[in-house]
């Protein structure tokens, strides 16, 4: 098979830039290969929004179909850059004039496995958690970041009986500031959820029908479902195989190509220079998914417009919400303006007298401008901060 543009991957980037392809080319064939089974789905909703009565159909992307191949079930095994041909796991072979690496990543995984603990990432997985979900009240939840977070309150929210088990001593303490996180565990125990922090888990046991999971300093958790969400690695073998450069990721410029001039990675797999940080980021987030990949698809097509966005991020924590953009690291030095402290308000990391990043509590529609902070060569004072965005 031959293909105009050739995208590996069938996530989110994919269909982006599927989409970006066809604003600028209405017809050069174009062939997906995609891991999972499914069409190209939205995966935010799977830990979020699904939980909280969205329909089920609502995952579903408005596919382009014109011109387009879906390979769904297949792994593209080996990349070859002379001859510009991709073999699957099948055997099947398709050779192409450009092509997307949009591979994403893999859930990391714990050294353990049982049909009923799950690495959260996919629809499949999705499907299996809410099959436990229709037998089983106890659920173990490892993990405290994006993924530990909202499911461990998506399952909370559905009546289940959720214990948390994280190393960091609070929930999202990647990210938070030290109180903010502090407050999550309290407010997530309010809400019912038992949150064990500071403790790893050391082994995995099954007890009759039941599971056991064991932490650090022989705690026991008793659970008939355990999610696990403790990072993915990114999906950079066919890259590093074919002598692309990767460092944590696929290294792409402004354009989007990876190191040649007709191969092109976007997504949660890419490391890109993004100018307002002055450095170069791999983001895990849908906004990059989706901007990127249209940009990638749209420069694989003639296009040649350099990418600068600056991704944000969202979450739900049960009632609680945020935006947030930029470098949003809790060991930043950071500067809360609460206007009602954990419930609203916005966070300012600082570095050398520059924003590098901000963190909107409840308070929404200010992204553009906080993208307009971080651009500012300041330098910034704590004390200048305050009010500086709506709070
Ligand atoms: P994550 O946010 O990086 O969180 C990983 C968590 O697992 C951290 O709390 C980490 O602690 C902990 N951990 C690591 N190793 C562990 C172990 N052996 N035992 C117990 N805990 C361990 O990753 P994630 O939650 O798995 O999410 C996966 C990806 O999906 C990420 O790329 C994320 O950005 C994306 N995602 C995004 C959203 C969103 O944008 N709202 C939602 C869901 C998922 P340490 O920090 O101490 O390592």
């Amino acid at each position: 098979m031959h293909y105009t543009y050739l995208v590996i991957g069938g996530g989110m980037t994919a269909d982006a830039a599927v989409h970006g392809i066809r604003e600028i080319d209405p017809d050069g064939p174009i062939g997906v290969i995609g891991q999972e089974p499914h069409p190209p789905y939205n995966r935010p909703p799977l830990s979020k929004k699904l939980w909280q009565g969205k329909p089920f159909e609502s995952i579903w992307r408005e596919a382009e179909t014109r011109g387009v191949e879906l390979h769904l079930g297949r792994k593209a095994q080996s990349l070859d850059l002379q001859s510009r041909r991709v073999t699957d796991d099948y055997g099947d072979e398709y050779t192409f004039d450009r092509l997307l690496l949009a591979t994403g990543g893999a859930p990391r995984r714990l050294p353990y496995s049982d049909d009923r603990l799950i690495h959260f990432r996919t629809l499949d997985d999705y499907l299996m958690l809410r099959k436990l979900t229709e037998k089983f009240m106890r659920f173990a939840v490892i993990g405290g970041g994006f993924i530990g977070s909202e499911v461990a309150a998506a399952l909370a929210m559905n009546g289940k009986d959720v214990v948390m088990v994280f190393p960091e001593g609070g929930i999202g303490a990647r990210l938070f500031p030290r109180d903010l996180s502090q407050f999550l565990n309290e407010f997530y125990r309010q809400k019912g959820v038992e949150v064990l922090t500071g403790m790893s888990v050391t082994d995995l046991d099954e007890r009759g029908e039941r599971l056991v999971v064991k932490a650090g300093s022989g705690r026991e958790i008793i659970a008939d479902g355990i999610v696990a969400g403790i990072g993915i690695v990114p999906n950079v073998d066919l890259a590093r195989q074919s002598g692309l450069t990767v460092e944590n990721g696929i290294v792409v410029d402004e354009f989007l190509r990876a190191g040649h001039p007709d191969i092109y990675a976007a997504g949660d797999v890419a490391a890109f220079y993004n100018p307002a940080l002055g450095k170069r980021i791999r983001v895990e987030h849908e906004d990059n998914a989706n901007t990127m990949g249209k940009q990638a698809g749209r420069n694989m097509a003639g296009a040649a417009e350099p990418y600068h966005h600056l991704p944000y991020f969202y979450s739900d924590l049960f009632e609680l919400g945020y935006e947030a953009v930029g470098d949003t690291d809790a060991r930043l030095e950071t500067v809360a303006d609460w206007k009602e402290p954990y419930r609203e308000g916005v966070v300012y990391y600082l570095e050398n007298g520059r924003v590098r990043g901000v963190l909107l509590w409840n308070i929404w529609e200010q992204v553009d401008a906080a993208r307009s902070l971080i651009a500012e060569p300041g330098p910034f004072r704590p004390e200048d901060l305050k009010g500086r965005l709506p709070a």
